[in-house]
């Protein structure tokens, strides 16, 4: 059916167009969502990178935090990447600043250091003889301190979770968006986007 693996990119603030190009490449249809009457008609939703706080401000001029935890109730798929992992967090740190609540989840923003804002990594996704190299690029970015137990870390760089999903919320702390590697995005739309 036309439109049936259609993906919404979240398009308020920060980098969704190179998230709508990964999608593409990975084999889905996109569609920037700029308004929450927008949300029925996509079956997955992508909250870019960006700034947080900016974020929030929109968000609250939008009215989009009930519509979008009633769009993961209803068990639709959120790929939240750094800014946007943030606002899908339980819980936020550095400071506290107010979320969605949709991941079990503690994130320390701004976690990487002064000196080092960005750094690019080669981080680990997936386990045992599954396992394989990641390119990561990481932007001011946020670092998950604590995964509840409902959540599961999908991968690693540098001794830290870097992505973790719990039900249909999955989040990165890096930008996979701005590689290559189409890993994350696959993945995503693998989880019923
Ligand atoms: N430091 C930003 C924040 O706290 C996130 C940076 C990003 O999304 N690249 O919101």
């Amino acid at each position: 059916m036309a439109g049936e693996r259609l993906i919404g990119v979240l398009g308020l603030q920060g980098d969704y167009h190179a998230h709508g190009r990964m999608l593409e490449a990975a084999g889905a249809q996109v569609q920037v969502v700029k308004k929450t009457g927008q949300l029925p008609q996509v079956r997955g939703l992508v909250i870019p990178g960006g700034e947080s706080t900016a974020l929030i401000k929109l968000m609250d001029a939008g009215d989009w935090w009930e519509p979008l935890r009633a769009f993961a109730k209803a068990g639709n798929p959120i790929l939240g990447t750094c800014a946007g992992m943030i606002l899908l967090a339980g819980e936020v740190l550095n400071p506290p600043q107010k979320s969605l609540g949709l991941i079990d989840a503690t994130v320390e923003r701004n976690s990487y250091g002064r000196q080092v804002q960005s750094f690019e990594g080669v981080g680990t996704f997936g386990s045992g003889k599954q396992a394989r190299p990641v390119p990561m690029i990481f932007i001011r970015a946020p670092r998950i301190r604590r995964l509840g137990p409902r959540a599961k870390a999908l991968a690693f760089c540098q001794g830290d979770c870097v992505l973790a999903r719990q039900g249909p919320v999955l989040v990165a702390s890096f930008h996979p968006e701005l590689t290559a590697d189409l890993t994350v995005h696959r993945y995503f739309l693998g989880m019923g986007a």
